[in-house]
C-alpha cells in the first residue's frame, strides 16, 4: 500500500464528475473500535441508506454504492487498515481506494468532486518515527510514516568514522578494542540518526536494541532526540520488516493514545478555568468564526445538523437568520463536518478521538484558543 501524499490527494481533488457526481465513502474499520466485521458493516449500511436518497436515482451514484458495498464486504486486511477513504464515479468508471493506518469520521459525501478534507486532514496529522535499531554490531534506521516503513540505513555508512581500530590491535588488546568498536559503532549510530532528524525525517523518535546497551544509545542521543524519545520497541535489528512494521504501529497506539488523554486533560483544564479553551459545538462554531481555535478535538461520530450563511458563510446551531449580518441561512446536514472543514482551511490541528469518555462529557466537541 503506497502512503498516501499530498501529491496523490491534489491529484484525487482534481478529477470532476461532468456525466454524474462522485461518491466519496469514509469508513471506520478500526479493530479498537470495531472488534467485529460485522460493526462496520452495519455502519456502512446506515450510510449508504442515509445517502441513496441524496442520489436523486442517478444510476451512476446507485452503482458507486453497490460497489462501494461489495468491496467492504469482500473483506479488509484490519491488521494494516484503521480507515478507508473510497471514491467512485460509475459513469466515468472511475475507482479509487485508500487504505489508512489511521481511523476516519464515518461520512458519505456525493458532490461533483471527490471529497479530500478528510485525507488532507490526516496527511497534515500523520506523525512521522524515526526508528534506530542497534545492537553491539550492528544498526539499521527507518522513517515510518502512515503505516509504510522507509528504509534509512545508508546514512549509517555515511558519517566518518571518529576511531582508528589498528592502533589498539598492535597492542593486543583485543578485548578493550571490541568495546572500543562496540562503542563507536552506537556513537555512530546516534550521530546518523539526529543527522536525518535534523534533514527535516521525522517528529518522533524511538530506539530498539538489547537492554544492556540501552542506556550507552541514549546517552549517545542528541538531546533533540532525546527530548523526543518514545517507549522503546521490542525489536532489535536482526527482526524482519514485517517485525519492525508492527512493532511501530504498536507503538504508535500507544503515543496516539496518551497524546490524546493529554490534549483533552488540557481542554478539560482550560474549559473548566474558562481560559483558552471552549466546548461543545456553538462555542466551537464561534470561536471558529473569530479564528481563535488552535486545536479542535472532536468524538468519533458526532454529528449535528446546523446553519450556514449564504452571505458571510458564519455557521451556526441554529438559523434562520444569521446573527453576524441578519442574512439568510442555509441549513446544513452535519455542522460538525463543516466545522472541521473550516478548521483545516485555518489551518488549526484536528484530532479525531474514539471512544473518549472525558471528551463525550465535554460534549463531543471542543476546542483548545489562540486567545
Ligand atoms: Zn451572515
Amino acid at each position: 500500500m503506497p502512503a498516501i501524499t499530498e501529491d496523490a490527494i491534489r491529484e484525487l481533488a482534481a478529477f470532476r464528475g461532468e456525466e454524474a457526481p462522485v461518491t466519496s465513502c469514509y469508513l471506520n474499520v478500526d479493530g479498537r473500535h470495531h472488534t467485529r466485521r460485522e460493526e462496520y458493516e452495519q455502519e456502512l449500511d446506515h450510510l449508504v441508506r442515509g445517502a441513496k436518497p441524496r442520489a436523486n436515482g442517478t444510476h451512476s451514484v446507485a452503482s458507486d454504492l453497490r460497489r462501494i458495498t461489495e468491496f467492504v464486504r469482500g473483506g479488509i486486511d484490519r491488521s494494516t487498515t484503521r480507515g478507508l477513504a473510497i471514491f467512485s464515479c460509475t459513469a466515468h468508471d472511475f475507482w479509487e481506494v485508500v487504505l489508512l493506518p489511521v481511523p476516519v469520521r464515518n461520512k458519505v459525501v456525493i458532490q461533483s468532486a471527490p471529497a479530500v478534507s478528510q485525507l488532507e486532514r490526516l496527511v497534515n496529522e500523520f506523525n512521522r518515527f524515526g526508528v534506530l535499531l542497534a545492537d553491539r554490531q550492528r544498526a539499521r534506521m527507518f522513517v515510518f510514516e502512515m503505516g509504510e516503513l522507509t528504509d534509512h540505513s545508508e546514512r549509517l555508512d555515511e558519517l566518518p568514522r571518529d576511531y582508528d581500530a589498528r592502533g589498539e590491535k598492535d597492542q593486543g588488546d583485543k578485548h578493550a578494542h571490541v568495546e572500543a568498536l562496540a562503542s563507536q559503532h552506537l556513537r555512530q549510530a546516534a550521530a546518523a540518526a539526529f543527522d536525518l532528524f535534523r534533514s527535516g525525517g521525522f517528529e518522533h523518535f524511538t530506539i530498539g536494541c538489547p537492554d544492556p546497551i540501552a542506556h550507552e544509545l541514549e546517552s549517545n542521543l542528541h538531546p533533540y532526540l532525546r527530548e523526543r524519545l518514545a517507549p522503546r520497541v521490542g525489536v532489535q535489528p536482526s527482526a524482519s520488516l514485517e517485525q519492525i512494521r508492527q512493532a511501530v504501529i504498536d507503538l504508535e497506539l500507544e503515543v496516539d493514545r496518551l497524546e490524546e488523554a493529554e490534549q483533552v486533560d488540557r481542554l478539560r483544564a482550560a474549559v473548566a478555568t474558562s481560559q483558552r479553551g471552549v466546548a461543545g459545538l456553538p462555542g466551537v462554531l464561534a470561536a471558529l468564526s473569530e479564528h481563535r481555535v488552535q486545536s479542535l478535538l472532536v468524538s468519533d461520530g458526532f454529528s449535528q445538523p446546523g446553519w450556514r450563511c449564504e452571505a458571510c458563510h458564519l455557521l451556526t446551531t441554529v438559523g434562520r437568520n444569521c446573527p453576524a449580518c441578519q442574512g439568510e441561512m442555509a441549513q446544513v446536514e452535519d455542522a460538525v463536518e463543516e466545522a472541521l472543514d473550516d478548521a483545516l482551511r485555518q489551518s488549526c490541528a484536528v484530532r479525531v478521538c474514539v471512544g473518549n469518555a472525558d471528551l463525550d462529557v465535554l460534549g463531543r466537541i471542543g476546542a483548545l484558543l489562540r486567545y
